[in-house]
């Protein structure tokens, strides 16, 4: 039995894109790089907003973010991760 296989052992970022649902394949040890899926999207996301971050607002769930807690962030094309 090997821990290493598929990467048994070690903890993924998993996070889910509010809005397309794509998941997080990097370690969780990422940051500061963006979240990114085995698609190739890429993005930041922030402690949503709209419900600070339980998922539900006004008893249904958060719109912003889709019950995730964390809202897609947008950043200027200028940005520069690192
Ligand atoms: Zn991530
Ligand atoms: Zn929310």
């Amino acid at each position: 039995m090997s821990e290493t296989t598929r990467g048994l052992g070690k903890d993924l970022c998993a996070r889910v894109h509010a809005v397309t649902g794509a998941e997080c394949y990097l370690p969780d040890t990422h940051y500061p790089r963006p979240h990114q899926s085995l698609a190739g999207d890429s993005w930041h996301d922030g402690l949503c907003t709209r419900c600070a971050g339980s998922g539900l607002y006004a008893d249904a769930l958060c719109p912003a973010c889709n019950g995730t807690a964390f809202e897609p962030l947008t950043l200027p094309e200028t940005y520069q991760p690192g």
